[in-house]
């Protein structure tokens, strides 16, 4: 069970949020054609450490790098260095960050210059999924709503959803219980209740849905390399509905959590 957070706590968690989100702003704006990821990585890093946090991947399990910079057919884990983007290309960009002991994590994926109509298409229905499980946040509801929401969103439209990485609780640990998944029955798993704060992150492939990991340890491609997005909120559950912490506090009133600040 996911540990619930006071209402201060929810404060740092959102100040966290919104760093890295900030942070994802300047690197959707630096993914130009022949940039390249360790490029962006600096900027990451630069992002981060400026507004007075530290970088949450970096060294995390070993992982090198602040930045995780997926490319195309890499759906996640993808390793910062030498290569460069080219024109049509996408770029997954997940960023975690800590803040006075509390973590932020948040993904999207980018255009690199115009890119197809297709991948325009996979980019759209992947933050519509992540969209839809953000709406099943809510007192009452199951973790496993979540998983089923995403899952049916993205393949009404064809797409087909990875398995072998999950959402997550996120707190004062990067990763806490419960695991998210995308995809599985409604009605299932953990209950949800106010306080509760789940990084929720559909992975959703344009083909088929399995995926296997390169040679380097990391970096997670599909196995029939076609292409891969990946978008990634923190929510709060509260008494009113859910909570994107990188946005503003969405409702009038403030949260029965809010009572045991
Ligand atoms: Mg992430
Ligand atoms: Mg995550």
């Amino acid at each position: 069970m996911s540990i619930q957070k006071s209402w201060s706590e929810l404060q740092t968690m959102a100040r966290a949020a919104r760093i890295v989100m900030s942070t994802l702003d300047a690197l959707e704006a630096a993914a130009v054609p022949g940039a390249t990821t360790g490029d962006l990585d600096r900027i990451a890093r630069e992002s981060i450490e400026k507004a007075g946090a530290r970088p949450a991947f970096l060294n995390y399990r070993g992982f090198p790098a602040t930045l995780c910079a997926s490319v195309n057919e890499e759906v996640v884990h993808g390793i910062p260095g030498p290569r460069e983007l080219r024109e049509g290309d996408i770029v997954g960009l997940d960023l975690g960050c800590v803040l006075d002991g509390f973590f932020g994590d948040s993904a999207r994926t980018v255009a690199v210059g115009k890119i197809s109509a297709e991948a325009e298409e996979l980019l759209r229905t992947t933050r519509e999924a992540l969209q839809a499980g953000v709406e099943m946040c809510r007192p009452g509801r199951r973790v496993g709503d979540i998983g089923h929401a995403v899952q049916a969103h993205a393949e009404a439209r064809g797409y087909s959803v990875v398995r072998e990485f999950v959402g997550h609780g996120i707190g004062t640990n990067l990763h806490e219980e419960p695991q998210v998944p995308n995809y599985g029955p409604p009605g299932r798993r953990e209950r949800l209740v106010p306080g509760m704060c789940l990084a929720i992150e559909p992975m959703v492939n344009a083909g088929g849905p399995e995926v296997e990991v390169l040679a380097d340890g990391w970096t997670a491609v599909t196995r029939d390399r076609r292409l891969s997005a990946h978008f990634e909120f923190a929510v709060a559950v509260t008494e009113h509905g859910p909570w994107i912490l990188s946005e503003p506090y969405p409702y009038a009133a403030l949260g029965a959590e809010a009572a045991n600040a």
